[in-house]
């Protein structure tokens, strides 16, 4: 039996929709006090609404874009303001648009970085002051397996975004081990969401056939796994990624998944 998180207080970037939201849920119905933020105040307002039903603890919404490094302080701020401080920080918040290298301009490649990586970085650095009070720190990135294990074409920067999080991660880890803060990432598979919904039923049939489980991954799959990180007894774990996707990166070639 994990200690209950019920009481602390979480932030989740991105948390309006999809993985985040999923998050969020977890960690609310757990009891915890759930700050959720992204840039479209709408869809925040919807989230927090579905999301009270099942609410254990307070869930509050702050609308924010983690590529600037002012709304990250802000962001922070605000929790502290709202729950006194902040014990978990889910840095969740990302991007996914598709462009080929060959066309793609440094504009494609700013946005995606800026917010996939920049983003990550000043949203946890903007928190270090904070999780390091609370004593018991912890920072569960969401990464993903594309760019870390796997590609897929129209995302090289996508990729890089997701690998350089680990490369991120592992350095951090040391630097905040002192201050009692762990920093782990989630890097799930394909989950099904609001987000990949956009990519068509012919991508989305194509992922389920390749994943031994023949499932895409649940919200709530990745929720749990951040629950885990965040758990005091995930106290010694720290660098460190978890794969969250069905098997989908096992299989040597498809004949693999032939027959089965
Ligand atoms: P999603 O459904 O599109 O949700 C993305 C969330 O991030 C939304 O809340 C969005 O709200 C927010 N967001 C985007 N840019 C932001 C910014 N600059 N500042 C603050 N919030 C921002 O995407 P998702 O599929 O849940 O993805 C969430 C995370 O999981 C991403 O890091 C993604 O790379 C990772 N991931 C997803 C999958 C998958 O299968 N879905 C697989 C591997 C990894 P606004 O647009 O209103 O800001």
């Amino acid at each position: 039996m994990f200690t209950p998180v019920k009481g602390r207080s979480v932030i989740v970037t991105g948390g309006s929709k999809g993985i985040g939201k999923g998050i969020a849920g977890v960690f609310v119905r757990e009891g915890a006090n759930v700050l959720i933020a992204a840039r479209d105040e709408g869809m925040l307002s919807a989230a927090a609404e579905e999301l009270a039903a099942a609410a254990g603890g307070k869930l509050e919404t702050t609308v924010a874009d983690v590529s600037r490094v002012e709304d990250c302080r802000r962001l922070a701020q605000t929790a502290v303001e709202r729950f006194g401080g902040i014990d978990i920080l889910c840095a969740n918040a990302g991007v996914f648009p598709d462009k080929p290298l060959a066309e793609m301009t440094e504009a494609d490649v700013d946005a995606v970085l800026g917010c996939n990586l920049k983003g990550t970085m000043f949203s946890v650095q903007a928190c270090l002051p904070a999780l390091e009070a609370s004593g018991r720190g912890r920072v569960v990135v969401t990464s993903s397996i594309t760019g870390p294990i796997t590609g897929f074409p129209g995302w090289s920067h996508y990729g890089a975004s997701k690998a350089g999080q680990i490369g991120f991660l592992r350095t951090a880890a040391i630097e905040l081990a002192p201050r009692k803060i762990t920093i782990n990432a989630i890097m799930p598979g394909n989950i099904a969401t609001e987000g990949l919904a956009d990519l068509g039923d012919e991508y989305i049939r194509g992922m389920e056939a390749a994943i031994p489980q023949r499932r895409l991954g649940s919200v709530d799959d990745i929720g749990n796994a951040a629950l885990f990180f965040a758990s005091d007894e995930a106290g010694y774990i720290t660098g460190q990624t978890l794969v969250v996707d069905g098997g989908q990166v096992l299989p040597e070639s498809p004949a693999a998944l032939e027959g089965i």
